[in-house]
């Protein structure tokens, strides 16, 4: 999100790891290669949409109603 002041000084994430192949994208979360939050589902099958409020949706398994670090 911008922040309207040319002083402002923010940190910035930086990921690590390759950008995976748009023409191979990975199996499972197409994340999975460069997300810190990793588990082993997310290896193996893409996170249907959870519900995370009122009106928006996320599609990772952290949001899982049933998680259990699979
Ligand atoms: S589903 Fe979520 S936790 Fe898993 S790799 Fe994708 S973004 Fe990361």
């Amino acid at each position: 999100m911008p922040v309207p002041d040319p002083g402002h000084a923010r940190s910035r994430e930086h990921l690590v790891g390759e950008l995976p192949s748009p023409l191979r994208p990975p199996g499972g979360c197409p994340f999975h290669p460069r997300c810190p939050e990793v588990m082993d589902i997310c290896h193996r099958e893409f996170p249907p949409a959870f519900k995370t409020g009122e009106s928006r949706l996320a599609h990772c398994w952290l949001h899982a109603p049933t998680r259990q670090d699979r």
